[in-house]
């Protein structure tokens, strides 16, 4: 084992938890900190592909994974009328019993880590965080919300794009940026011949489309400008979302009319941010959004945290590594890979709102597909 014997990681989200099972892999002695008093996360659906399946794989938990989830074929990119232009499915990077292509609810991918950490021997806590962190050239020493303290090797801060742990020890001037788009999502009825992510380009503003989530369910997802970042009123949601779906082909119209619960409606203003290297001061590491939060462009924010994680877990259990050596060695191997979703994604995002004669969607996924397939 590296220098890192014992770690504490604020924030139980796909970071967070996936970095508990990668350190106690390793053997390192892990405590989770959790603000939120209960283990839920809302409803809607994410997309994983073949990098983070693999990484799920060196984790130890892709079998339950695809086991809660819907293998789709891959991405089709299609004109606003629903022409397909382009299809997009990835290699099975973590071996031909898995797929290239993965979609879950929130809650089950929740459901899937939370056992994992159980199963690890992690203490998690919830309802729980820091009050204050010092750090001293052996230890960093940290007190809670609820009077208790602890000392540990490293504080991994996985607490997300509004991270506590990111102002507190980097200060405040880092914040993540409304890019000029949100994102609106709703879970509907799966058409059993729906094998592909579907996404429609062409209306100037955003995009649409749809993507298996289980065997009985997808999502429908809008991406759309939203000038000024304004505020919806919940009882609009729904009236919101179908305006945004007008003029779109394929399935579109047919699952438009079935949007009509505004509780059921998830909208998010879509937010980047990326610090500068290094993510770590002295004895205090950023990972996943916290550290790199990216716009949903390229389905890779979730991909990315949990390769993080492994890369930590891989670090950590190194014998005879000092802390140094690892957190070099960390950043070394996962800040320009971060970057270039991050970039990639906002870029997109750029082209949508303002559409330029080099607009190449379909040549920058290929890219993304390419450069995530490489080892990590
Ligand atoms: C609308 C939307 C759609 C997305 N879709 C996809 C997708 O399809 N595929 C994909 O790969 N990615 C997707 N992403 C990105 C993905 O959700 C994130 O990249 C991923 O959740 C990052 O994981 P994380 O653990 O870093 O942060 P989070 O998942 O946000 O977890 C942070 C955790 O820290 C906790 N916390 C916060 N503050 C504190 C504190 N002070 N103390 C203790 N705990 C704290 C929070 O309660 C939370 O549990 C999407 C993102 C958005 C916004």
């Amino acid at each position: 084992m590296s220098d890192i014997a014992k770690v504490l990681i604020v924030g139980a989200g796909i970071g967070g938890l996936s970095a508990a099972i990668a350190l106690r892999n390793a053997g390192v002695e892990v405590d989770i900190v959790e603000i939120s008093p209960q283990a839920k996360v809302y409803h809607v659906g994410i997309v994983v592909q073949a990098n983070c399946i693999r990484a799920m794989a060196q984790l130890g938990i892709a079998d339950a994974a695809v086991a809660a989830g819907f293998p789709y074929k891959g991405l089709r990119i299609c004109n606003q009328q629903g022409q397909v232009k382009a299809e997009l499915s990835g290699a099975q990077l973590a071996g031909k019993q898995y797929p290239a292509n993965l979609g879950l609810t929130r809650p089950a991918l929740h459901q899937v880590l939370l056992d994992a950490v159980a199963e690890s021997g992690a203490n998690l806590r919830l309802g729980l965080t820091f009050s204050d962190i010092e750090q001293s050239a052996n230890k960093v020493a940290v007190r809670f919300t609820d009077g208790t303290s602890g000392e540990y090797d490293l504080l991994v801060g996985a607490d997300g794009v509004y991270s506590k742990v990111r102002t507190t020890v980097f200060g405040e001037q880092y914040k993540p940026r409304f890019t000029g788009q949100g994102v609106w999502r709703y879970n509907l009825p799966r058409p059993k011949d729906l094998l592909w992510s579907h996404m429609f380009e062409g209306k100037p503003g955003g995009k649409a489309g749809y993507t298996p989530l289980t065997e009985d369910s997808l999502y429908v997802l809008s991406v759309f400008e939203e000038p000024g970042n304004p505020f919806f009123a919940p009882d609009t949601l729904a009236a919101e979302f179908r305006k945004r779906l007008e003029g779109y082909g394929g399935l579109v119209p047919e699952l438009r009319e079935q949007i009509t619960d505004n509780s059921q409606v998830v909208y998010r203003p879509l937010e980047a941010l990326l610090m500068p290297a290094p993510w770590y001061r002295g004895r205090v590491l950023l990972i996943g959004d916290a550290a790199h939060a990216t716009t949903p462009h390229m389905g890779q924010g979730a991909a990315q945290a949990v390769e993080d994680a492994v890369v930590l877990g891989e670090l950590c259990g190194t014998a005879d590594l000092s802390l140094e050596q690892v957190l070099d060695s960390f950043m070394e191997r996962r800040f320009e890979r971060c970057k270039f979703i991050n970039e990639g994604s906002v870029q997109i995002g750029e082209w949508e709102q303002r559409p330029s004669a080099d607009a190449d969607f379909t040549g920058l996924m290929a890219q993304m597909i390419n450069v995530v397939a490489q080892p990590i």
